[in-house]
Formats: C-alpha cells, sequence, structure tokens
C-alpha cells in the first residue's frame, strides 16, 4: 500500500477538511467579534479617558474586517481557504491590539494579555499546521515588539515589567508552537493511517465480492460435476458390467480383457469424482450423517477380508486385535468405511513385499481408538501433519513411485471430523506408520438433526448414499462398492511380454511404461503391426536394448526410478544403441516438457491420450528415417571403399611405370645395369640390420629402387662418357635427385620416398647436395642408401674405372665414416659386410686397385 504524500493537495484538503474546518472558521470570527466588541468595556475602565473614542474607532474597524471575512468565508471554495481566513481574523484581531498596546504605553500595557488570548484560540480553535502557525506566532511576536519598541518607557522599574511581558510572551509562544507542531503531526499520522485503512477496507470488499462469486461459481461448478461426469460415467459403467457379466452374449478372452480394463479404469476414475465431491461436501457442512450404532469388532473384519487378496498378492500380512467383547460406537457406517479403506489401501500402497498391516480396536472410558499400523515406508516427521491436506503428497514427483492423488487423507480427516472425532498420524522413517483414529462413544456430541435422520432408515446392506436424494445412484449399478474403495491397488498382469519368440514384424518396439494397462494398450494397438518387447521399467529397458538393440522404442517419462529423460540421455550416451529411435510418451504436455525431452535425446514426442492411428505413422516415420540413415551409411561405406581401390591401382600403376623407369636407366647405362637393384639389396639388408619395421622396409626399398630415377633427364652421352666429365656435365648430373623427387612427389603417398630419393646424395658433414643437410636431417633411409650406394659404386665397373674389391670398398666407407657417412650406420654395415662380398662374388682375394 503507498503511503499517501503529505504535500499532497488532496491530503491537504482532507486534513482541514475533518475538522468541519467552515463551522470552526465561522466560529471563530463570531466568538472574535463577540469578545473584541465586549472588550469596550475594559477600554472603559482601563484607558484613559482621552483614548477611548479612539479605541471605539480601533474595534468598529477590527469588526468591519470581521464581517468583510465572514462574507468571504462563505465564497470559499477550497478547506484550506477556510484555514487562511481564519488567520486572516487572527491578524486582524493582532493588528488591532497591537495599536492599542502601543496607545497605551508599549511594553508594560496589560493589553498584551489580549495576545494571549489569539494565541490560546490558535492552539485550542483551529487545527492549524504547524507552518500556518509559526507564521502567526511570529507576527504576534512581532506585534508586541514593534509598536513596544517604537514607543519606549523609561525607567528601571519599566524594564523589570517590560522583560517579563517578553518573557512570557516568548514562552507561551514555544509552548503553543511546540503544542501545534505536536498537534499537527498527531493529525496527519492519524489521517495516514486512516486512509490506509479506508484503502485496505476497500480491497477486503472486493476480495471478498471476488470470493463470494469464486464461492458461487465452485458450488455451481460441483452440482454439474455431478451431473456432467457422473451421470455419463454411470452410463457407460453400467452396460458394460452387463457386457462383462456375459448378459450381451459370450466374450472371447481379448474382448473381456480389454472390457475389463475399460472397467477399472472407469472405476478409478469414478472413485477420484466421488472423493472430490465428498470433500467438496465436507467442507461445505453440507455432508449429512446417516448414523447408527455399530459393533465396531465386528465392522472390520469384512473390510479385512475385501483387502485381503491384494495384500496376499503383495505378500503382505493381515493382523488384527481387539478387544473380546462388541465395542458399540454410533457412526455413519458408509463414511466410516471409507476412512478405513483409505487408511487401509495407503497402508498396503506403501508396504513393501512381505511387509504387516494391523488394525487395533481400543476401548477407552469415552472414546474408542482404531489404529491402523504398518511396517512400511513411513513418513517424514515434517509431513505427519501436512499429508492430511488435500493434495499432499511425500513424493509428488514425476518419478514417484506410487500413483495416487492426495485427497484421500483429506477425506478421511473431513469424515472423522463430522464424527467430532479425531485422527492422526505417527511414523518413522524406514520403520513403518501408525493412523490413529479416535471417535467418542455415546452420541450426545452429536446434533440432534442428525439423530432424528436415523428414522429414514434403509435396510442396511443396501450400500446407497442416502444423501444424495436426487443424484445418479451410481452405486447402485457398481454394487461392488469395496472394490471401487480399492481400485487403484488393483495390479495388472500385462500378460507376457513377447507372445511369439519368433519375428513376425519386420520390426520390434520396445514399450517402456510403469503403468501395465498403458502397456496393454499399446499392446493391443500396435501388435497387428509390429514385433512388441514390454517392460514395466527404463532399467529393463536399457538391459533390453543392449542385448537385443530392437528397431525403436516407446517409452513414458513419468516413471519411478530411472525416468524417461534420464532414460533417452543414457542410451544416447551408449555408442552402441544411441542409433536407436527414442518416442516419448507422456501425459504432460507443454512446450518446457517436449524441450526437456528432445534435449535429452528423444528423436519425438508424443501425448497422452494418443490416438492409434497418430502413434503408428509417427513410429513408421522414425523407423523410415532410420532406415534411410543406415542405408545411406551402407552407401557410404561402399562409396568409401570403392574409392580406396582405386586410389590403391592409381599407386600401383604409378609404380609399376616408375618401376619401369628405373629399370630404363639401368638399361640406358650398361655399365650400372642393375645398380638399382643392387642398391636396394644392400639398403634392405643395413636397414633390417638397424631394426625397419615392415612398413618401413617397404618404402626404402621403393626409395632405393627408384633412387636414380631423375637420371632418366641425364642425356646417355654423359652417363657413358668414359673420360672426365666437364663442369656443365657434372652439374647436369647433379641435378638427378631433384629431378627424382620431381618425378615422385605427385603421389602423396610417395611424398615420404621422394624425400628420401632427394637426400641420397647429402652427406653427414653437410657437404653434399642439393640442400646441404647434416647429420640426423639427412632421412635415415638416404643415409644408409648413400652407403649401399657407394658400396655398389666402388665394386662394380664405370665407363672410367674398373670395379675395385669388397675389402677396398669396406675400407673407403670406413675412412669416410664422419663425413660423408653416418658413423652409427656404418658400423651397422660392417656387421653384416661379409654377406655383400659373397653377393659380388669376391671372396676375399681382392682385386687391388
Ligand atoms: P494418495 O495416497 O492418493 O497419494 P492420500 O491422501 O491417501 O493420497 O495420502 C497422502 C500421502 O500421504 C501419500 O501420497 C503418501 O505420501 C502419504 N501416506 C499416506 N499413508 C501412508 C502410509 N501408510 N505410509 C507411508 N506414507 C503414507
Amino acid at each position: 500500500m503507498t503511503k499517501p504524500p503529505d504535500r499532497d493537495f488532496d491530503f491537504e484538503e482532507r486534513l482541514y477538511g475533518e475538522y468541519g474546518l467552515e463551522n470552526r472558521a465561522k466560529l471563530t470570527i463570531i466568538l472574535s467579534a463577540v469578545l473584541y466588541a465586549s472588550f469596550l468595556f475594559l477600554d472603559w475602565v482601563h484607558a484613559p479617558r482621552e483614548l477611548f473614542s479612539l479605541f471605539l474607532y480601533i474595534r468598529l474597524a477590527v469588526l468591519g474586517a470581521h464581517l468583510v471575512l465572514y462574507v468571504l468565508l462563505g465564497r470559499m471554495k477550497t478547506k484550506r481557504g477556510y484555514a487562511q481566513i481564519a488567520i486572516a481574523v487572527a491578524i486582524f484581531d493582532l493588528l488591532g491590539i497591537s495599536a492599542m498596546i502601543y496607545f497605551l504605553g508599549g511594553f508594560t500595557s496589560a493589553y498584551v494579555q489580549g495576545l494571549y488570548i489569539i494565541i490560546m484560540a490558535a492552539v485550542v480553535a483551529l487545527p492549524l499546521s504547524f507552518r500556518d502557525a509559526s507564521l502567526l506566532f511570529l507576527l504576534i511576536w512581532a506585534s508586541y515588539v514593534i509598536p513596544s519598541g517604537i514607543n519606549l518607557p523609561s525607567g528601571r522599574s519599566a524594564w523589570t515589567d517590560i522583560i517579563t511581558n517578553v518573557f512570557f510572551l516568548t514562552s507561551l509562544l514555544i509552548m503553543g508552537g511546540w503544542g501545534v507542531y505536536f498537534m499537527d503531526r498527531l493529525r496527519r499520522r492519524e489521517l495516514r493511517s486512516r486512509i490506509q485503512l479506508e484503502e485496505t477496507t476497500e480491497q477486503l470488499q472486493e476480495s471478498n465480492i471476488k470470493l463470494k462469486s469464486l464461492d458461487e461459481l465452485k458450488t455451481q461448478f460441483f452440482a454439474n460435476v455431478n451431473h456432467e461426469l457422473r451421470t455419463p460415467l454411470t452410463l457407460m459403467l453400467a452396460p458394460l458390467k452387463s457386457v462383462l457379466e456375459g448378459r450381451m452374449g459370450k466374450l472371447t478372452p481379448t474382448f473381456k480383457d480389454t472390457l475389463e480394463t475399460m472397467q477399472r479404469n472407469g472405476y478409478k476414475l469414478l472413485k477420484l469424482i466421488n472423493n472430490l465431491l465428498d470433500l467438496n461436501k465436507l467442507e461445505e457442512g453440507k455432508m449429512r450423517l446417516k448414523v447408527r450404532a455399530v459393533n465396531l469388532v465386528e465392522f472390520i473384519p469384512p473390510l479385512l477380508s475385501s483387502v485381503k487378496p491384494l495384500a496376499d498378492q503383495k505378500q503382505i500380512r493381515l493382523y488384527y486385535q481387539h478387544p473380546p467383547h462388541p465395542v458399540e460406537l454410533t457412526l455413519d457406517p458408509d463414511q466410516f468405511e471409507k476412512v478405513l479403506f483409505n487408511l487401509l489401501s495407503n497402508a498396503l500402497k506403501f508396504t513393501n513385499k512381505g511387509g504387516k498391516i494391523t488394525i487395533y480396536v481400543e476401548e477407552k472410558d469415552r472414546a474408542v481408538i482404531t489404529t491402523v499400523e504398518d511396517t512400511g515406508i513411513g513418513i517424514p516427521d515434517n509431513m505427519l501433519e501436512t499429508i492430511f491436506d488435500r493434495f499432499s503428497q511425500v513424493d509428488g514427483s514425476k518419478s514417484r513411485a506410487q500413483e495416487g492423488t492426495g485427497i484421500g487423507l483429506a477425506l478421511a480427516r473431513e469424515i472423522v471430523l463430522v464424527h467430532k472425532g479425531t485422527i492422526r498420524a505417527e511414523s518413522e522413517i524406514g520403520r513403518g506408520s501408525r493412523f490413529i483414529v479416535e471417535m467418542l462413544k455415546g452420541e450426545e456430541h452429536f446434533d440432534d438433526e442428525v439423530l432424528d435422520r436415523r428414522q429414514e432408515d434403509l435396510p442396511i446392506g443396501l450400500k446407497r448414499r442416502t444423501t444424495d436424494v436426487d443424484e445418479p445412484r451410481v452405486q447402485d449399478i457398481v454394487t461392488d462398492f469395496r472394490r471401487l474403495q480399492l481400485v487403484d491397488l488393483e495390479r495388472v498382469d500385462i500378460g507376457g511380454a513377447r507372445t511369439e519368440e519368433s519375428k513376425v514384424h519386420d520390426a520390434l518396439i520396445l514399450c517402456i511404461d510403469d503403468n501395465p494397462e498403458v502397456l496393454k494398450l499399446m499392446k493391443m494397438l500396435l501388435a497387428d503391426e509390429f514385433d512388441l518387447e514390454l517392460v514395466t521399467s527404463a532399467e529393463q529397458g536399457l538391459k533390453f536394448l543392449r542385448e537385443k538393440g530392437p528397431d525403436l522404442v516407446l517409452c513414458d517419462v513419468m516413471m519411478p526410478g530411472m525416468d524417461g529423460h534420464a532414460f533417452a540421455r543414457a542410451v544416447k550416451a551408449d555408442e552402441t544403441i544411441k542409433h536407436i529411435p527414442i518416442i516419448l510418451v507422456t501425459a504432460r504436455t507443454g512446450a518446457e516438457m517436449i524441450d526437456e525431452g528432445l534435449q535429452a535425446g528423444a528423436d519425438d514426442y508424443i501425448s497422452k491420450p494418443f490416438d492409434s492411428t497418430e502413434l503408428k505413422a509417427r513410429i513408421r516415420s522414425q523407423l523410415r528415417v532410420r532406415q534411410m540413415e543406415s542405408e545411406l551409411a551402407l552407401a557410404n561405406k561402399n562409396l568409401r571403399m570403392r574409392t580406396s581401390d582405386l586410389v590403391d591401382q592409381q599407386r600401383s600403376l604409378f609404380l609399376s611405370t616408375v618401376k619401369s623407369l628405373a629399370s630404363a636407366i639401368d638399361a640406358k647405362d650398361e655399365y650400372t645395369r642393375h645398380h638399382s637393384t643392387r642398391v636396394t639389396d644392400f639398403s634392405l639388408k643395413i636397414a633390417g640390420k638397424m631394426g625397419f619395421s615392415e612398413k618401413e622396409l617397404g618404402d626404402l626399398e621403393l626409395a632405393a629402387l627408384l633412387h636414380d630415377v631423375g637420371k632418366i633427364a641425364v642425356p646417355e652421352s654423359i652417363l657413358n662418357k668414359p673420360g672426365k666429365l666437364t663442369q656443365e656435365e657434372f652439374t647436369l648430373i647433379k641435378e638427378h635427385p631433384v629431378r627424382g623427387e620431381a618425378i615422385l612427389s605427385p603421389v602423396i603417398e610417395l611424398k615420404e620416398i621422394a624425400r628420401v630419393v632427394r637426400a641420397h646424395h647429402e652427406r653427414y658433414d653437410g657437404t653434399g647436395y642439393p640442400d646441404r643437410l647434416k647429420g640426423r636431417e639427412i632421412p635415415l633411409g638416404a643415409r644408409i642408401m648413400t652407403i649401399a650406394d657407394t658400396y655398389d659404386s666402388i665394386t662394380s665397373e664405370r665407363p672410367y674405372r674398373k670395379a675395385s674389391s669388397h675389402r677396398y670398398a669396406v675400407k673407403e666407407i670406413i675412412a669416410c665414416s664422419g663425413t660423408q657417412f653416418d658413423p652409427e650406420v656404418v658400423q651397422n654395415f660392417l656387421e653384416i659386410a661379409g654377406t655383400f662380398a659373397q653377393q659380388i662374388g669376391d671372396d676375399q682375394s681382392a682385386k687391388e686397385p
């Protein structure tokens, strides 16, 4: 609520208006006039005779001003105007008194007391603002001090009077000022709170009106719900019941199963509507109890028998402890039965397999206590009160383990309360819960009206609520009233996962939903077109996915444990199954939900209730997309394979071309015939000694074979020249490593080999050609090849010299170790040099030069 601004014009108006300022101002003028006139008498007694007529004129003038102001007052439009008129009256009064004080001798004049009267009036009669009052008080002070100052008397006694009077007047003004300030603040504060109060009241009134109309709407709504929901539901359930009872012919098992699903879910809906209606009635105080005396000890066993089959299914034991004698209670049996059924069905719902449920009946002086105790999951302390509120659940999350709406306990509490009883819960997490219902004995606590209703009793056993006389009598149709109470707990068998193990259809679809009825529905809708696997949890689904790799997954979103989104994330994070399309199925729609699902990796989304045509269409479209994707992937793979075949072919074609080139060179030079082959042989031997891998050996073989391929560009006349070469001829020959590289480098795979070819005339000490590489800058292959090349050159005949012996070649190579050759490679060469000698047919009897 906003604070009203003080300076606001409306606020000021309101402030003055609050105190009937017009009347006050009127009264002030009249009173002031009367007093002013009557003070003539004082003039007569007090003032010197010669001043009387002067004072008379002064008073008449002031009275004249009163008259004018009185007339003006009637014309004022604003409340503040009234205050200003009142101030003006005071000012005229002041002027008059001030003049008289002057004539009566200034400071010592007794007429100063007239000013006191004005001060009093300003404080008491007029609700002046502090500002206005301060101004007025300043004027009052001035109107005493100024005329007196002009007419200053002389003498010591005069001074004491002056000081006394000024002292009193000033003190009075200060007190008055303080009073006005305080009152002004008080008035403003009070007005502010009043305005706030008015606003709050106004808002409250508005909300009240809204609430009333909402309440009317709600009542109207519930009345409509009664007719619009229960009637059609009844009209569905009644014929369904006849059909199921076989009154319309024999049913096939599948048909019967389907109809039972429909009936069960119809019951669930009916129970929910009934509960809501009951709750509403109870809360509005419109529930009419139908009490009668009941022996509680005998009342409970039939209820226990009803839940027994469900308890057996979950292997939960039921116990009942009660006094040996009858325990009589007056209550509405139908309603109390609902309370106990709610407690029992909760106990069954929240107790795990192998647990225990006990009902105790205990008799006290004035009350009977019924306790439903279980060994279930328990309820946290902070929820023990709130679980009795409408829609409250300990676990209301989307992944909760149990279905429910959270109205069962709210209804139970309301029913107990109309019986003037109490209900409360005690629990220990993980150990169990206990619901304690305390009902009063006797019937004094019931209104007479409730008790009178007993006269209208219907025969016992006809389970019909007599309270809703004009509502459709649902219970007449759903005669199995107890089944209706427990329908939520009924377990549904999905009838075996995949009936036919063998593949019948093209696609296998995995359906995951914690609700077996939904799985049954999926089976009914899809089994004619797809093979199905039905599982009730995402964990099971994931396992199946990894083992069997179905073609598609239909997965519910809200499930206990791993929910649909977590499932989608898990699948998409697993390389082996991420390609399998996932369609999420959910009852919760909305852009956010869909977005979350798609972000988790789902391929599509469909909302419940789904239409079978749409569901199938979506499945088919996902399967088609997946089919196309895998066809595309296959085509891609084939294409890649073909491309690599082609590259291989091209490479080998190139190699054979280059090899024939190499042999062409060998052929060009009759002296060096088979030189390349021998260099290759020697190089491979050294490399083998140095531990080259298969691939490295392959590369070196090529490099060695092709090392002189650049010589193709050197004329035969130069190559075969017997005499010494000229400088130009030598330069031309020296170009062959670069030319060789240029011939080989167009083929990507030969790049490394080309590098070795280029470097096969480099020297270890950096004085070789073409790049003057040094030491390990020279590729290892080239370092090996130079040794093999030199050895072969020395040991084979050249146009310009004869062939030398193995030993000589070895000696030469040793001599050049560290200058021309890499000492490490030389070392390796030496270790196997013996085998070279055999190869060239030089068995130690060297032909010394
Ligand atoms: P609903 O069972 O439909 O959710 P109820 O009003 O019957 O609604 O129960 C409200 C909540 O109280 C339940 O959701 C559950 O969390 C808690 N509750 C009730 N009974 C038990 C019980 N016996 N053990 C554990 N929790 C219980």
